[in-house]
């Protein structure tokens, strides 16, 4: 058996995988490649993704 060093959780918005090439860290800020929600880890053992607040952010289109 293989075991790969994929780490991934599911975003709590649409539940798709969002997977990282290395361990995140507490706090870090992900996006899910499906919803692009901001995601943030809450937990790392298990993998925990949440929501992260809205932030006002204009991507100046
Ligand atoms: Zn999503």
């Amino acid at each position: 058996m293989t075991t790969t060093a994929t780490i991934s959780s599911n975003c709590p918005e649409c539940d798709a995988p969002v997977s990282f090439d290395r361990p995140p860290l507490n706090g870090q800020i992900a996006h899910c490649p499906d919803c692009s929600a901001e995601l943030e880890v809450t937990s790392r053992e298990p993998l925990t993704l949440e929501l992260a607040p809205e932030v006002e952010e204009d991507w100046g289109e």
